[in-house]
């Protein structure tokens, strides 16, 4: 005999219960629909009487679509008394049987729509994981239960109908209809007329069939006193908690400061009290490393990694909306986590790009996070060592943000010292082309010898090339947009990628006429090449994401670095995150210039927050460290402002020279991107669009830069063009957008994205 036992915590409630924090009910005749096509508006269906009362929004339906009338799945977004519509069609079925979005979802993904001028069925797809919607690893199962009411309500009860109750009440609840008439020796007849009596109730759930314990013994945490700066930036955290009020905690501490354990604290009391609390890092920092550190402080947490299985997802998915995970942690899209009781936020490294979403709704998960601890009334603790002028600004001049400061590294240490290493000496004074400065190999040498580890940090290659002069260092920059100017080699030109403006590349250099024009572009496997070439006996491993691919995980690297089985590990941006290993006493940043001539009024603030995050993996033992930055551009203030850990001096002149130029965070920008095969189709189009916007744009007080070809013109065969919106403040932009909107489509052949507060312009 098979007896289907439904885990107690397998199940979703049945129709009609509503689960805590779902919308209310939809009464009314008609309803919008948002379906996920790409197209900027809902559609209105009629509500059959039956149906009413049993939608909420948020609840998927199956809607009839198209002249054809084929069946396409939607989201109930609102209930609407009336249509002026003379045709409408009904909704078919309530596909969910319950919302799969709870109300504050919901209302973050109208604002997530709105702000990111994102049709609401794309929003509403993205906000759930497709292994949800598909119900990967789960099935429906139809139970049959006995009702609350009485069988003396009933009148006379037929000895089959009697056998089916007595199969109920020894043990038979939860059984399928017709295992239950089975085991009832009956057909499954008598139980539907056992329902018609309204004695039993037939109830669709969706089973897990791989429940598990999501319990872990947990490890007895070292008892650690917080440092005074610890205890008061807690404080801040615990005085909103306590309150119950939305605000911003932004803790900006050094590296090694104590941050996370500042988060673990604050976690901890809203745990305490019942609470969940959901902790986004750049997916780059989702190590065990991190993970185990709240493995140790909580029974209950989920991990959301990017590679998890769709059986997996669904069931985290599943264990975080149903309460089992006290706190999420995750990636990006952590910060969708059903979580049904929030707490509290953190997200670490606030400032890193990476939050960002490149595909359609180009969210920041950093500030769709804030709107959603605003919308349910909760505190948010944003940490970075080098935080984002954004978020620095707002707790100078938005009452609810406030700060709180980490000055020193636990234990003391130091920070290390950062030596700039002046790139135009090692090209004039040595004979070829060196990647490696006599400095750094001097300092790599050394610690072999010491037998202490090295971390050789590249920035990711240019997407495009940039001019320079080896000689003084003179980058070409647009003398309007104070951005880099890119070299593009055919037929031979810069541009700013800003404004458009073209100029010839010059043969002498401008500043100082000598004829060293030059290009810069290094790979990783070049360095580690000169490395093996310079020193054969010392062991390199390059942690790049090819070499990550093809050697079976960069896990497996990093532990080889971690067990002393390599001297050097050379990386792109994966070695600067994140990684503690005490050990590293000598850290090289091979070309600070990529960063700061990257085409984007960010250049600046990106190689400051590099040279930090690449100077923190040094010294973090007691043999201390050392840093080389090498560059060609050793005066520029924001690599000597982070050669000497000075972040406040950094941010005061850089907010000034924002200021001046009206870039974020004293304005707002927006792009728009069109893309065709057709790179004729795909500039008729950009021009088309632009010459729609100017008046809008003008009557809203938003300027537009371009339109012009992106400065990466071609990508896996489309020709890209954008053009750049500079709006004083995010009230006009929106403002604009609200005008716009529904003008705001391409011609056909042509795709379009449009980018709020972009992180990159490439
Ligand atoms: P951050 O997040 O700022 O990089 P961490 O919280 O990781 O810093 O702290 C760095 C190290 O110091 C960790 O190993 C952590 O366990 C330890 N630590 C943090 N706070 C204290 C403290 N108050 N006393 C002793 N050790 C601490
Ligand atoms: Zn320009």
């Amino acid at each position: 005999m098979t007896t289907l036992t439904m885990p107690p915590h397998a199940t979703t409630p049945a129709p009609g219960t509503p689960p805590d924090g779902a919308a209310a009910a939809i009464t009314t005749p008609y309803v919008a629909v948002a379906l996920p096509l790409g197209v900027d508006r809902t559609f209105t269906y009629a509500l059959p009487e039956k149906l009413r009362g049993r939608l909420r929004p948020g609840q998927r339906v199956s809607v009839p679509f198209g002249k054809g009338n084929h069946m396409a799945t939607g989201w109930a977004v609102s209930g609407q008394e009336a249509t002026d519509l003379r045709e409408v069609k009904p909704v078919a079925e309530i596909l969910d049987a319950a919302p799969l979005l709870t109300e504050d979802l919901l209302d973050l993904a109208f604002w997530i729509s709105r702000y990111y001028v994102t049709p609401l069925g794309q929003v509403f797809e993205a906000i759930l994981p497709a292994a949800v919607k598909r119900g990967a690893g789960f099935k429906t199962v139809q139970i049959v239960v006995r009702t609350e009411k009485a069988e003396s309500d009933v009148g006379r009860i037929l000895s089959k109908q009697r056998r089916v109750l007595d199969r109920l009440a020894e043990g038979g609840a939860g059984l399928a209809p017709r295992e239950l008439a089975r085991q009832a020796g009956c057909t499954v007849a008598v139980i539907k007329s056992l329902q018609e009596k309204g004695l039993v109730r037939i109830e669709t759930r969706q089973m897990d069939e791989f429940a598990r314990d999501l319990f872990l013994e947990l490890e007895e945490p070292k008892a650690v006193h917080l440092t005074a700066e610890q205890g008061l930036a807690l404080q801040r955290v615990k005085n909103l908690i306590a309150a119950g009020k939305f605000g911003v905690v932004l803790l900006a501490g050094v590296t090694s400061s104590g941050k996370t354990e500042v988060y673990l604290r604050a976690i901890a009391e809203v745990v305490d009290a019942g609470r969940q609390a959901i902790v986004l890092v750049p997916e780059i920092a989702l190590t065990p490393q991190t993970i185990r550190r709240f493995r140790e402080r909580f029974t209950q947490v989920a991990v959301l990694h990017s590679n998890l299985s769709d059986v997996e997802r669904h069931r985290q998915w599943r264990d975080i909306a149903e309460g089992r995970a006290d706190v999420v942690i995750g990636a990006r899209s952590g910060v969708f986590a059903p979580v049904r009781d929030l707490g509290l936020v953190v997200i670490d490294e606030e400032h890193e790009n990476s939050f960002k979403q490149d595909t359609a709704p180009r969210y920041h998960a950093r500030d769709v996070a804030i709107m959603r601890a605003n919308l349910v009334g909760v505190p948010v603790v944003l940490g970075s060592a080098t935080p984002s002028l954004e978020s620095y600004q707002n707790t100078r001049s938005v009452e609810h943000y406030q700060e709180a400061r980490l000055t020193q590294r636990i234990g003391g240490r130091p920070l290390p010292p950062v030596r700039i290493v002046d790139m135009r000496l090692e090209a004039a004074e040595r004979k070829g082309h060196h990647v490696l400065s006599r400095p750094l190999e001097a300092a790599i040498a050394e610690a072999w010898r010491k037998q202490e580890q090295t971390i050789l940090f590249l920035n990711r290659r240019g997407f495009a090339t940039h001019l320079f002069c080896v000689k003084c260092g003179h980058a070409a920059r647009c003398p309007d947009c104070d951005v880099g100017l890119t070299y593009h080699a055919k037929p031979g030109y810069l541009q700013c990628h800003y404004c458009g403006r073209r100029t010839p590349p010059p043969r002498q250099c401008p500043a100082c006429s000598a004829e060293t024009v030059n290009y810069w572009g290094t790979g990783t496997q070049r360095v580690e090449e000169e490395v093996r070439r310079k020193f054969p006996d010392i062991r390199a491993a390059r942690l790049d994401a090819d070499a990550a691919a093809a050697r079976g995980g960069h896990e497996k690297i990093l532990a080889a670095f971690r067990d002393g089985e390599t001297d050097v590990l050379i990386g792109t941006q994966m070695v600067a995150k994140g990684l503690d290993f005490p050990n590293v006493t000598v850290v090289g940043v091979i070309n600070a210039d990529v960063a700061l001539s990257l085409p984007d009024f960010r250049a600046n603030e990106r190689a400051f927050q590099l040279i930090t995050q690449v100077a923190g993996r040094a010294g973090r033992g007691p043999k201390g460290g050392q840093v080389f930055v090498q560059t060609f551009q050793p005066e520029h203030l924001a690599i000597q402002q982070a050669a000497r850990h000075d972040y406040e001096a950094f941010a005061r002149d850089e907010l000034e020279s924002r200021r001046v130029r009206g870039y974020p965070p004293f304005g707002r920008l927006a792009r728009i991107i069109v893309r065709s095969p057709s790179r004729q189709k795909a500039a008729e189009a950009i021009q088309a669009l632009a010459g729609r916007l100017l008046e809008p744009a003008r009557v809203a007080g938003v300027h537009i830069l371009g339109p012009q070809p992106c400065p990466i013109a071609k990508l896996s065969r489309f020709w890209r063009y954008h053009m750049i919106l500079k709006a004083p403040t995010a009230k006009a932009l929106l403002f604009f957008w609200n005008r716009v909107r529904p003008d705001l489509t391409p011609p056909g052949g042509v795709q379009m994205a449009i980018d709020v507060d972009p992180q990159a312009t490439l």
